[in-house]
């Protein structure tokens, strides 16, 4: 795809006028500078908030008031079966079957949950193998899974780091890395966008090489999920989890998800710390001996759902459908590529964008590092009213998101970006 950009205002204006997508920007509440809608570029680490959630939350609270212990049925939403609400949505964004898919808990405790069934270290398989650099909750996670088995994470983690001199990890390092630990490997866990510098990981690619090699592949798409295409079922994952705060707006610690292909989901006989609310539904409140995990991603689930934690989820869901993902694709790929564009024409100061230019390696996050200068640009950028985002030591990450950011957002970026002195 090739666009013909001009770097006024006017074009950016035109762009916002003719983009079917335009007036979803007003279904979100903006934070204020000056009086003025910020231009929000950090919906990559928390998204804006549906102007719809403080509506659907009081009438969560009034079902409550309403109806007590009875809402578990009566209740508009039936809490008894609430996560319910999200499956199929979930699973269109993630590219799943339904009962592949649950909305439960946040990422990390996703992530050691399915670890506990997914990696099992035995007969000399125990090692992991991610990406260097990985966001730190993930380090802590495989560091302390690794050590519950009594393995030194020195030995049993297997980092893939860029090549001298390189930003972003080459697959074709995952994949050699992946055959060279064929015999001890136990699960490769990447995320499906690496969180530093917006890089797309091929995750079709990567799980065939872990599966040829007799290993798991799980993925973190905290930064995937709402932003990239994913087909998680056609290619075969065997599992993976996600936020919802960050591209899917659902509110700070809103509701994670999962997602275990049906392969194993529907395979009683894989182990998984279990609790109620993952039991076989028709007996849940039997009150039975004996776990019976009921099929799919579901059965992972332990409590009852965090109700008034998924309403901001169920609203931005919504949006989602009604906007759907192909169009936001399609205009992410323009907008994204538009402020890469301006920020080409910005030369006199010294910064490097390190994420891939190839549109299929990237979602809509660019990372701009800094030679010098970083943290006093980010802080004029900010006095301004613009909302990035600083990660030490040295990168400003931007990510106009299809649902709300303008090309005029993208343009006011690089008109205040050029001025600096
Ligand atoms: C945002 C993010 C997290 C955050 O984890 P929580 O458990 O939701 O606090 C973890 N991993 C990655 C890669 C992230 O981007």
């Amino acid at each position: 795809m090739s666009f013909s950009f001009e770097n006024t205002f006017d074009y950016a204006r035109e762009q916002d006028r003719t983009d079917i997508l335009h007036t979803y920007r007003e279904r979100f509440l903006f934070p204020q500078h000056n009086e003025k809608d910020v231009h929000y570029f950090c919906g990559n680490s928390l998204g804006l908030q549906p102007r719809s959630v403080s509506y659907l939350m009081n009438k969560e609270l009034e079902d409550w008031g309403k109806y007590g212990v009875e809402g578990h049925f009566l209740a508009r939403n039936p809490w008894f079966s609430y996560h319910h609400l999200f499956s199929e949505r979930l699973a269109r964004i993630v590219g799943a079957q339904p009962d592949e898919v649950v909305a439960m808990n946040t990422l990390t405790v996703n992530l050691h949950l399915l670890l506990l069934s997914f990696y099992r270290p035995a007969n000399g398989r125990y090692k992991i193998l991610m990406e260097a650099g990985a966001f730190p909750s993930d380090q802590y996670a495989m560091e302390t899974q690794v050590r519950m088995y009594g393995y030194d994470p020195n030995d049993a983690i297997i980092e893939i780091a860029p090549r001298a001199g390189a930003y972003t990890i080459e697959e074709d390092d995952v994949v050699a890395a992946i055959e060279e630990h064929k015999d001890t490997l136990a699960v490769v866990i990447m995320g499906g966008v690496n969180y530093y510098t917006g890089q797309v990981f091929d995750m079709e690619r990567i799980t065939a090489a872990a599966h040829a090699a007799g290993a798991y592949a799980g993925f973190d798409l905290a930064h995937a999920v709402g932003n990239i295409p994913l087909k998680l079922h056609d290619w075969h994952v065997d599992f993976a989890c996600w936020c919802s705060y960050k591209y899917l707006n659902s509110g700070p610690g809103g509701v994670g998800g999962a997602f275990v292909h049906e392969q194993h989901g529907n395979n009683p006989e894989l182990f998984r710390l279990a609790g109620w609310w993952g039991n076989d539904e028709k007996n849940r409140f039997k009150m039975q001996k004996g776990f019976v995990p009921q099929n799919g991603a579901a059965s992972w689930q332990m409590s009852n759902a965090p109700v008034f934690n998924m309403v901001a989820h169920n609203a931005s869901l919504d949006i989602f459908e009604k906007a759907g993902l192909d169009v936001l694709r399609q205009k992410s790929l323009k907008l994204t590529a538009y402020l890469e564009y301006l920020l080409r024409q910005v030369t006199h100061l010294s910064f490097t964008i390190i994420t891939p230019e190839d549109p299929n390696k990237r979602g809509c996050q660019l990372s701009l590092l800094f030679a010098e200068r970083g943290r006093e640009i980010f802080d004029i950028l900010t006095e301004k009213g613009i909302v990035a985002d600083w990660r030490e030591p040295d990168v400003i990450r931007i990510a106009p998101v299809p649902l709300y950011n303008t090309f005029e957002d993208c343009y006011t970026f690089y008109k205040i970006l050029s001025e600096i002195k």
